[in-house]
């Protein structure tokens, strides 16, 4: 590892720097071999992180104006920018990604802090006109203390999804990275400090599932802001229900992608195999239900098969590759029992289905196609986050929605057709929190973003997503000169 990295040896916890007895080994998944060590929280410092962060909400942080939290938030967001060449390094180490797309990923990790930090101020309250002898009004208050517990696949921007809104609404916050990658957090916590938070407001504590599991359990935490997996979800709702927190829960998917025989096929040829494969598939809006149209079923399935097979695979520094390996080998088992599972089921594979040749290690797969998939199989019901995309033929609009909604997901649906009328008609009833038109999850800190059924509870994104931090408080005063009687009399 370079120097120049940062040190990952110590949490970041009421704006110190705390050791621990313990570590997790950052396994870089092209290699398979540890690159470096994080520390990792025990229980005793998840005590002092909830109480660094409640702290925090009563001290200097909570006597801040709302411009003056903005501007702290603009802090982060250049420092992220300066530093973005390194972050990204930290990040495609432990999560396999291609170094270009990392770099992409938190220059955009910074557009989302600076509309945070903009929106800081512009968030009311109402005044309710309910009564004429009465001022009513609304205070919006932070919840809390909010502990974000994140997943692999986009750890600092999606980390950046859950700072602005919080910190811009006066929450305090405790990150909790994913296990597989603990080190890019511990490196934000530093420009966290940098940036010149007061102490306590953010905390980082990289660790296991148990850690998070402390976090969703901890009376002193008031809102968990999770992304993850829908298992994960069901048990942090159980665990958050003895303090009644407040849960946001960002899951996974499985988009449906529409293509009636009237699209622009180059365009949705492209876009599907880049929603399919990039990232390696691992993003939980992968189009991974393409839904094909008959008179360009087979067209659309061979061209698709033809894109995959020319996507090179490879190390994620290396200049040429395309997409890199899974995040660990658990994913790479996960999706290639997804594989099997497929063949099995009588889909046809047309592309892919092993992992490259050429690799003696890393936890690679090749861009897998499957075409003639059943709806209700495995392979098209459950979410693999690996390289693997499932074609399925429809006729007609009424056939496809009952298709795209036959999952229990729904975080994003896409569908394509030149028939503006059709277009609207099948967008109203597709069952999911986005849906896109000719153009596929437009991800932006503007739009709101999360999921229908077990995709998720909440959005993330635009002013949604700052309401979502904070509680409604209702004053009334009473303006009246009237004396009251006796009450009883
Ligand atoms: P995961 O659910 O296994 O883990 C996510 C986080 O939860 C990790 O930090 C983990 O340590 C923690 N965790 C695990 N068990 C816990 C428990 N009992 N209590 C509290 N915390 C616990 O998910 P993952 O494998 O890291 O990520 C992949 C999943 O994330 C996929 O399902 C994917 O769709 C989803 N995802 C969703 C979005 C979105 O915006 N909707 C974005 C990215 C990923």
């Amino acid at each position: 590892m370079s120097a120049e990295l940062g040190r990952f040896d110590r949490l970041f916890i009421g704006g110190e720097w705390v050791p621990s007895g313990s570590a997790i080994a950052a396994i870089d998944p092209a290699t398979e071999d540890a690159w470096t060590e994080v520390a990792a929280a025990e229980t005793g410092h998840v005590e002092s992180a909830v109480a660094a962060a409640r702290e925090a909400l009563s001290g200097k942080w909570g006597g801040l104006t709302a411009t003056a939290r903005g501007a702290l938030i603009a802090r982060l967001a250049e420092l992220v920018r300066r530093d973005a060449d390194r972050l990204a390094e930290i990040e495609s180490r432990d999560n396999g990604k291609p170094h270009s797309d990392t770099k992409g990923e938190l220059r955009r990790a910074g557009d989302w802090l600076n509309f945070f930090a903009g929106a800081a101020d512009k968030l009311n309250g109402e005044q309710i006109p309910y009564s004429n002898s009465a001022l009513a009004y609304t205070r919006l208050e932070p919840v809390g203390v909010v502990a974000a517990i994140m997943p692999w696949n986009s750890p600092i921007l999606l980390a950046c999804w859950k700072l602005g809104p919080a910190l811009a609404t006066g929450n305090t916050v405790i990150l909790k990275p994913s296990e597989n990658t603990p080190a890019s957090m511990v490196a934000l916590g530093a420009l966290v400090e940098e940036a010149g938070f007061p102490p306590g407001v953010v905390n980082v504590l990289p660790g296991g599932r148990e850690v998070g599991a402390a976090l969703a359990a901890h009376p002193g935490v008031n809102k968990i802001s999770f992304t993850g997996s829908q298992a994960t979800a069901t048990r942090i709702m159980q665990s958050a229900a003895g303090n009644l927190k407040r849960c946001a829960f960002e899951c996974g998917g499985k988009s449906p992608f529409i293509v009636f025989a009237d699209a622009d096929l180059e365009k949705a040829l492209a876009t599907a195999a880049h929603s399919s494969f990039r990232s390696t598939g691992q993003s939980c809006s992968a189009s991974s239900r393409i839904f094909v149209e008959r008179p360009v079923y087979e067209e659309f399935g061979a061209r698709l098969a033809e894109i995959a097979a020319r996507i090179r695979v490879g190390p994620q520094f290396d200049p040429n590759t395309h997409i890199g390996p899974q995040t660990s080998s658990d994913q790479r088992d996960k999706t290639e029992s997804y594989i099997a599972l497929g063949k099995e089921s009588g889909a046809r594979l047309l592309a892919g289905g092993k992992r490259p040749e050429g690799f003696d290690r890393g936890f690679y797969v090749s861009p897998t196609v499957f075409v003639d998939a059943d709806n209700r199989s495995r392979l098209a019901q459950e979410e693999i986050f690996g390289p693997v995309t499932a074609i399925m033929p429809f006729d007609g609009e009424e056939e496809a929605i009952a298709l795209a909604n036959d999952t229990s997901y729904g975080l994003v649906g896409g569908l394509w057709t030149s028939d503006v009328t059709r277009a609207h008609r099948v967008a109203a009833r597709i069952e999911s929190g986005l849906v896109s038109v000719n153009t596929f999850r437009p991800v932006h800190f503007m739009l709101p973003y999360g999921g229908y059924k077990l995709s998720g509870i909440g959005r993330e994104n635009g002013f949604d997503a700052m309401r979502a931090f904070t509680e409604t408080k209702t004053v009334v005063v009473d303006l009246s000169t009237d004396r009251p009687g006796d009450p009883f009399p």
